[in-house]
């Protein structure tokens, strides 16, 4: 079974095509569904699309993510010991908490605002890009759990 995705596919398809990406079915459903669910893991961007496109495998899904990952279209983050989570928001050098309990992952702007936030004490002569920063922490559930438990 297969319906038609609801949110505005047009955009989708544009931001592919300007990647030099062939707009498939779930390339866009998966470009979409991410719209409205940053920072899901690949098994829940796979569960979110089934319901769009019927079905798909998760190798499919998965390719999707890579390609869109490796054209920019999407971030992923991996926070250690956690699953990987995408997301559209991109380009604009924000950071994440993440929760150590449960992975909740949150978006928090820069504190810069310019990449790279954080100069090394010493650079061993490399030229510095990027400073991947994550804020570590419970989230409010987790910690309302810690204190009920
Ligand atoms: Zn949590
Ligand atoms: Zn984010
Ligand atoms: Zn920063």
């Amino acid at each position: 079974m297969r319906r038609e995705t609801t949110a505005p596919a047009d955009d989708v398809a544009t931001l592919l095509r300007s990647a030099g990406l062939r707009v498939t079915a779930p390339r866009r459903a998966v470009l979409t569904w991410l719209d409205r669910h940053p920072h899901a893991t690949a098994d829940a961007v796979l569960a979110g699309v089934r319901d769009e496109l019927g079905s798909v495998s998760h190798q499919t899904v998965y390719d999707v993510l890579h390609a869109c990952v490796t054209a920019g279209l999407v971030r992923s983050v991996q926070p250690a010991g956690h699953p990987a989570r995408f997301e559209r928001r991109v380009g604009d050098n924000h950071h994440h908490l993440v929760c150590q309990d449960c992975g909740r992952t949150q978006d928090v702007d820069c504190v810069t605002g310019d990449a790279p936030c954080l100069a090394p004490v010493d650079d061993h002569g490399f030229g510095i890009e990027e400073a991947e920063v994550v804020f570590w922490g419970l989230c409010p559930a987790c910690t309302e759990k810690r204190r009920t438990a």
